[in-house]
């Protein structure tokens, strides 16, 4: 019974976050190069990540382990 619980939260949870970042790229496409805040692109994918959640390497930003990898 708990346990059904925690799987429907972490379902909310996963469908919340999965949303939030759609919704977030969509803007990121809209304002484009109006943001001057911290975005950076990542060299691998072409995908906008903020410099916060970017992994740096050799100067340059990346959206993930994966991308880092891959690069
Ligand atoms: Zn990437």
């Amino acid at each position: 019974m708990v346990l059904k619980v925690v799987i429907v939260i972490i379902a909310a949870f996963l469908i919340y976050v999965f949303l939030f970042k759609k919704g977030r790229e969509k803007e990121i496409n809209k304002k484009d190069e109006m943001i001057t805040d911290e975005m950076v692109e990542c060299p691998t994918c072409k995908t906008y990540v903020s410099k916060k959640e970017a992994i740096v390497s050799n100067g340059k930003f990346y959206c993930s382990k994966e991308c880092l990898l891959n690069k």
